[in-house]
C-alpha cells in the first residue's frame, strides 16, 4: 500500500513558485479599485444626490428609499462596467463565516430579450431564506424567514473569481422577521451609536466643536501556511483545522530563527498575490513579517472605523483561503493547530476618534488635551475592570480555549496593562486630588504636572508587555486576546458596550459634582480619582504567564475561566442582559438565544473532534502500530531460528512489549471516550452538555492524544501515516 505521508512529502517539496504580476507599479493606482468609494459614487451620481447620499453617510444615517433607486442604478453602472454580472447581499451570520446568496441583474423582458436591473428595494433590503442559519430559537419555522438590510456604513464592492466571475457584494445586516439580529454585524452598528452618543457629552465636556465619535480599529491577523499535500493528508486538519495528534518537532521554535526572518520565497509570492487581491478590495494591508513559530505569519492593515475594519476582516480571511488554494498552500486560522508552539492570535487595536481629528487615546499636546486622554484612558480600563467577565465571554471559543493560559498567549484572567509612565500619573491623581475641595491653584499645578509627566511620544515610550491580554500601547488599547479566526464584531461589540456604560456613569458623576458647587475640572478629577481607586484590581504590569499571577489574580477577586462552556455563562448573566438591554445592544432574547447557539456550536466542535480522534486512532494509528509489530514479531521468530539467544533478543522483545501495552491502553482510552460520548449524548439541555464534554470528553481525548504521540516515537517511520509536525512546519 502506498503511504499517503510519503506521496504528499514528494509533492510538497517539489512545487513550483508562481510567478505574481501586480497590476500596476504604484499601489495608489489599484488600491480599491473594486470598491464602490463615495468618489466612484460622485461619478455615477447627480450632483445632488451625491450630496444627500454622502451627508447620510457621513452622519451615519439611514439612507431613504426614493434616494435609494438612484443609488441602486449607480451601484448596477459601475457594477456593470467591471464585469459584474451578479449581485448579492453579503452578510455575516452565527456561523462565523459571511454568508451571500447571488441574483443576477439580468432581467428577461420578452422573448429573446432582457436587461440588467436592480431595484433601489432590493439594494435596501433582501430576503436570502436563511432558513438553516443558527438562530438559537429566535425564528420558529412558521416564520422562517431572514432580511438582510442595506449597512451603507461599509461600501460595496466587487469579488473576482477566476477571469469572468464578478460579484457585486453589499455588506448588510441580518435580522429575523421579528427584527431580532441574528448576525454580528447588526449589534456591532448598535454599539458603535451607542458608544457616540455616551461618548460626545464626554468629548463636549474638552472640545465643543466635536459632533461624532467613532471608534476605530486595527486588527492583526496571524495565522499558519502549510503545504495542501501536506494538510490533505492530515484528516484532522482537514475536519478540525487543528492537529489532534503529532508529537512536537525536535526543532521547534526554541531558536527564535522564524520570527520576523526572511519570508521564504513560497510564502512571499503567496502574500504578494494576497496583497494585490486585498488592496483592490480597499483592505490597507500595511505590514507583513514572519511570527514566532515556524510556518506563522501576520498581515495588518491600517486601521480603520470598526465596521468597516470588520468587514474588512472577514473578507481578507476569505481571501487567504482563496489565494492559497492557487499556490497549493492551505491557511490555517484555527487559534491552535499545533500542540507545544506558538498559537494564532488576533490583536484589536481600538481607539476612539472624534470628527474634530482627535485620536482620544492618544496623549495631546496641552494640559487641557491630556486630561481629555487621560479621561478616555481611565474610563476605558474602569470598563474592563466592571465588565472583565464579559470580555472574557466575547474572546471565548472552542479554539481558543487552547490558546488561552497555555503560556504562550494571554491568561484566561483579563488584566490591562498600562506602562511606567502612566502607572505614575495614576497614582500622582490618586494622591493629589482631594475629594472634599480643590482649589483653582492646585488644579492648575496638578494639570501642568500631569502634562509634564507624559511624554510627548507615548507611542514609543509604552514597554511592551507581550504577556498583557489588554495593553495601552501609547495611542490605542491592544486586545490581544481575540481568537485569530474570530469575527471581531463581538469583541468590538462589548468593548463599545461597556465603555459607552462608563461614559454615561462618568458624564453622570461628574454632574453629581457639578450641582455640589465644583467646577468642571475639579468635577473631572474627583471622578477620575475615584474610578482610579477601583481600578486597582485590574492593573497588572507584570508576566501574565507566570503562575504567581494566576495566585494573586484568584486573591483580587479575578475570574480565570478556561473553558469556553463556562465563560458563555457571563453572556447569560443577569447583568449582562441588564446592561445590553438597557443600551438596546441585545434584548434578552436575543442574549439568550446567542448564549444557545455558542454552547452548542461549542459542544458541536468538541463532539467532532473526539469523534475523528477515534476513528484516526481505530482505523489508522492501531494498524499502523500492528503491522509494525507485525514486523518485529516476525523478525524475532526468525532471529530465534538462526541461535541468537533470549537474553540478546532482549532489546527487541522490550520495544515489542512496549508498542503492544500502548496499543492496549490506546483502545481502552478509545472505548471509554466512545462510552463516555454516548453517556453524554443523552443529555438534551445544550449548556449541560457543553460543559459535560468540556469536562469529561477533553481529557480522554488528551489521553489519547499522549498515547498516539508516544507510539509516534517508537514506529516506523515508514509505517506512520500522516505528516509529521517537522514535514508539516518546515517543508516549503
Ligand atoms: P504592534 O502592535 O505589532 O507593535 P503597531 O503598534 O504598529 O504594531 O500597530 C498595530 C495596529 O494598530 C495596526 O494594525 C494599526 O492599524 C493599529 N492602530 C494604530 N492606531 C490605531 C487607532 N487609533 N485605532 C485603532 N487601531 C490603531
Ligand atoms: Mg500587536
Amino acid at each position: 500500500m502506498e503511504n499517503t505521508r510519503k506521496s504528499a512529502i514528494a509533492q510538497a517539496a517539489n512545487r513550483e513558485i508562481r510567478d505574481i504580476e501586480r497590476p500596476s507599479l504604484k499601489i495608489s493606482d489599484y488600491f480599491a479599485q473594486n470598491v464602490f468609494t463615495l468618489d466612484k459614487m460622485r461619478l455615477f451620481l447627480s450632483d445632488e444626490t451625491y450630496k444627500i447620499v454622502s451627508k447620510t453617510i457621513e452622519k451615519g444615517h439611514k439612507i431613504d428609499r426614493s434616494i435609494a433607486q438612484q443609488v441602486a442604478n449607480a451601484m448596477k453602472t459601475w457594477a456593470i462596467s467591471k464585469g459584474a454580472t451578479h449581485y448579492t447581499h453579503w452578510f455575516q451570520p452565527l456561523t462565523g463565516l459571511t454568508a451571500e446568496k447571488h441574483d443576477t441583474f439580468f432581467t428577461p423582458v420578452s422573448q429573446g430579450k432582457g436587461i440588467e436591473k436592480f431595484d433601489g428595494d432590493t439594494l435596501i433590503q433582501g430576503e436570502p431564506d436563511g432558513s438553516s442559519f443558527p438562530s438559537g430559537g429566535l425564528r420558529t419555522t412558521h416564520e422562517a424567514r431572514g432580511y438582510t438590510a442595506w449597512d451603507p456604513s461599509s461600501p460595496a464592492f466587487i469579488v473576482e473569481v477566476g477571469k469572468s466571475g464578478r460579484t457585486l457584494c453589499i455588506p448588510t445586516i441580518f435580522i429575523s422577521y421579528g427584527g431580532s439580529s441574528m448576525d454580528f454585524k447588526a449589534p456591532l452598528l448598535k454599539s458603535q451609536e451607542f458608544i457616540e452618543r455616551a461618548a460626545l457629552p464626554v468629548v463636549n465636556l474638552f472640545d465643543r466643536n466635536a459632533t461624532r465619535v467613532i471608534p476605530t480599529l486595527g486588527w492583526e491577523q496571524e495565522f499558519f501556511l502549510i503545504d495542501e499535500a501536506l494538510y490533505n493528508a492530515r484528516p484532522d486538519l482537514v475536519i478540525a483545522g487543528r492537529t489532534l495528534l503529532g508529537h512536537g518537532p525536535s526543532k521547534g521554535q526554541q531558536l527564535d530563527d522564524h520570527y520576523f526572518g526572511t519570508i521564504p520565497e513560497r510564502v512571499y509570492a503567496y502574500m504578494l498575490e494576497l496583497e494585490v487581491e486585498s488592496l483592490k478590495l480597499g483592505i490597507p494591508l500595511k505590514t507583513r513579517h514572519n511570527e514566532v513559530a515556524p510556518g506563522q505569519y501576520e498581515f495588518a492593515p491600517v486601521f480603520d472605523e470598526v465596521n468597516r475594519a470588520v468587514d474588512q476582516n472577514q473578507l481578507l480571511m476569505d481571501l487567504m483561503k482563496r489565494v492559497a488554494k492557487r499556490h497549493k498552500l492551505q491557511v490555517l486560522l484555527h487559534e491552535k493547530p499545533f500542540a507545544g508552539l506558538n498559537g494564532s492570535g488576533k490583536h484589536n487595536n481600538w481607539s476612539l476618534k472624534t470628527d474634530t481629528g482627535t485620536n482620544l487615546l492618544s496623549p495631546g499636546k496641552t494640559p487641557r488635551k491630556n486630561i481629555q486622554f487621560l479621561t478616555f484612558f481611565v474610563n476605558t480600563i474602569k470598563a474592563v475592570k466592571d465588565y472583565s467577565d464579559l470580555l472574557r465571554t466575547s474572546i471565548a471559543s472552542a479554539g481558543n480555549d487552547h490558546r488561552l493560559g497555555a503560556n504562550e498567549a494571554p491568561p484566561a484572567i483579563i488584566s490591562v496593562f498600562i506602562g511606567d509612565a502612566l502607572s505614575k500619573v495614576l497614582k500622582e491623581i490618586m494622591s493629589r486630588v482631594s475629594t472634599n475641595s480643590m482649589d483653582d491653584y492646585d488644579k492648575m499645578d496638578l494639570k501642568l504636572d500631569i502634562h509634564n509627566m507624559i511624554p510627548d511620544l507615548l507611542l514609543d515610550n509604552t514597554d511592551r508587555n507581550r504577556t498583557s491580554p489588554f495593553a495601552f500601547t501609547g495611542n490605542k488599547f491592544e486586545f490581544r486576546a481575540v481568537g485569530s479566526s474570530a469575527n471581531c464584531s463581538f469583541p468590538m461589540t462589548v468593548l463599545n458596550t461597556i465603555v459607552g456604560e462608563t461614559l454615561t456613569k462618568f458624564t453622570a458623576d461628574v454632574k453629581k459634582f457639578q450641582e455640589k458647587g465644583d467646577k468642571k475640572d475639579t468635577a473631572i478629577f474627583k471622578v477620575l480619582k475615584k474610578y482610579i481607586k477601583e481600578c486597582q484590581p485590574i492593573l497588572f504590569e507584570g508576566d501574565n504567564y507566570s503562575e504567581e499571577w494566576a495566585k494573586e489574580a484568584e486573591k483580587r477577586g479575578l475570574s480565570n475561566i478556561r473553558s469556553t462552556a463556562y465563560a458563555l455563562d457571563f453572556l447569560n448573566s443577569k447583568e449582562s442582559k441588564k446592561l445590553f438591554s438597557k443600551h438596546e445592544i441585545f434584548t434578552e432574547s436575543e442574549l439568550e438565544a446567542r448564549y444557545e447557539v455558542s454552547q452548542e456550536n461549542y459542544g458541536l466542535k468538541i463532539q467532532i473532534e473526539a469523534r475523528l480522534l477515534g476513528q484516526i486512532a481505530t482505523a489508522q494509528i492501531i494498524p499502523a502500530a500492528v503491522s509494525y509489530l507485525n514486523d518485529l514479531s516476525d523478525n524475532v521468530i526468525k532471529l530465534k531460528q538462526v541461535g541468537i539467544t533470549k537474553k540478546n533478543l532482549a532489546a527487541q522483545m522490550k520495544l515489542i512489549e512496549y508498542i503492544n501495552e500502548k496499543i492496549g491502553t490506546l483502545n481502552d482510552h478509545i472505548l471509554a471516550l466512545i462510552n463516555c460520548r454516548k453517556k453524554l449524548n443523552k443529555i438534551e439541555h445544550a449548556s449541560k452538555k457543553s460543559k459535560a464534554y468540556s469536562d469529561e470528553v477533553i481529557p480522554y481525548m488528551q489521553k489519547i492524544r499522549r498515547d498516539i504521540d508516544k507510539l509516534e516515537l517508537v514506529i516506523s517511520d515508514e509505517y506512520w501515516p500522516f505528516p509529521k509536525y517537522r514535514e508539516m512546519l518546515f517543508i516549503k
